[in-house]
């Protein structure tokens, strides 16, 4: 063990049940070590109320994600994160201003909208979303949520990754046509008044520079060499990858697919370098596990043994996470009607 491990870990001693650390799938090995969970946000933000002696939760991810364990936890519990100039881009793609007026441009083209929204998005969209009647989604559950709107005999707009919005419309059976893009850049978002009033679902053009990495051409060339592999992508990937996969799936979806995998099988996967590699490590002997190409968030990386240490020492005001009182309050009516699905 390293001394900055060490230290950690003589910290942990000290604090025992009182101190919670939640881990990202995505986060380096290094810092998974010291986690007492490991999971997707939305995962690592339940835990975090479900530790009832946690006085305080050190979430290694980013922003919004320790936002979600704030608004998830109980009030005497404080979040704090290693670096909290771990953002997510992403997430940083929707504005309030922008989907504010997004949204007066649906309300007035027909009304009949409903906001969904990614976990992967800030505190502040969530809260727009809750106070208009919507929901939040996670990878796993978006067809349910999009379903969800469906049923109120609603069209859907989607927020903030185009890509996953693209790929769950088509995993319910909508069809490309019925798909419009909102680009936050153009008036109207780039829409037509007839583009809107035929779109089923309306996705913002927003994405994940981790999953836009892998394409069609990447896919060519796994089957030119290894035409025995399964290939399976997370649903943030192009909808032209996705369709050319054996499978696609949220974190923990690929993490099943993998588990259940047969002996001697090979894996290609197309997601987050630190999760292939954790997979790889942990079915060495069993299974065969490859990256569909090496590509790492940037803002995830941005945690390390070392801020992580420097948390732990000295705690300081400017580390932790806090969402103000009326917007978690709004943000909270969005994942509530999520976990109620
Ligand atoms: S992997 Fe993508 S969605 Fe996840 S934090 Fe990084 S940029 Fe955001």
């Amino acid at each position: 063990m390293t001394e900055l491990a060490q230290q950690i870990e003589a910290i942990r001693a000290e604090w025992g049940k009182r101190l919670l650390i939640l881990g990202h799938h995505y986060q380096r090995a290094s810092v998974v070590a010291h986690a007492d969970e490991t999971g997707d946000s939305l995962e690592l933000a339940r835990k975090s109320g479900e530790y009832g002696d946690a006085e305080r939760i050190v979430f290694c991810g980013v922003h919004f994600m320790a936002e979600s364990a704030d608004m998830l936890s109980r009030s005497e519990q404080s979040v704090y994160m290693p670096e909290t100039g771990a953002g997510c881009p992403m997430a940083d793609m929707a504005d309030a201003g922008a989907m504010a007026a997004a949204w007066q441009v649906l309300d007035e083209r027909g009304g009949d909208w409903l906001p969904v929204v990614y976990v992967n998005s800030t505190a502040v969209i969530k809260a727009l979303c809750g106070q208009n009647g919507g929901l939040c989604c996670t990878s796993s559950n978006a067809a349910k949520a999009f379903q969800w709107v469906l049923d109120q005999g609603k069209r859907i707009f989607f927020l903030p990754d185009e890509h996953l919005g693209a790929n769950t419309a088509y995993d319910l059976g909508i069809a490309d046509s019925e798909v419009a893009i909102y680009d936050p850049r153009q008036p109207q978002g780039g829409l037509s008044d007839e583009t809107i009033a035929s779109a089923k679902v309306i996705v913002w053009k927003g994405f994940c520079l981790v999953h836009k990495a892998f394409s069609v051409e990447q896919i060519s060339q796994v089957r030119d060499r290894l035409p025995e592999a399964k290939i399976i992508v997370h649903p943030e990937s192009p909808k032209e990858v996705v369709r050319l996969c054996d499978a696609h799936g949220s974190t923990a979806q690929i993490i099943d697919y993998v588990n259940a995998a047969q002996e001697g099988e090979t894996i290609v996967i197309g997601t987050e370098l630190n999760l292939v590699q954790r997979l790889a490590e942990k079915h060495r002997g069993r299974l065969n596990i490859k990256a569909l190409k090496p590509s790492v968030c940037a803002n995830m990386a941005k945690t390390n043994e070392r801020n992580l240490l420097e948390l732990l020492q000295s705690w300081p005001a400017a580390a932790e996470i806090r969402v103000d009182a009326e917007v978690a309050a709004e943000a909270r009516l969005s994942l509530e009607r999520m976990l109620a699905l």
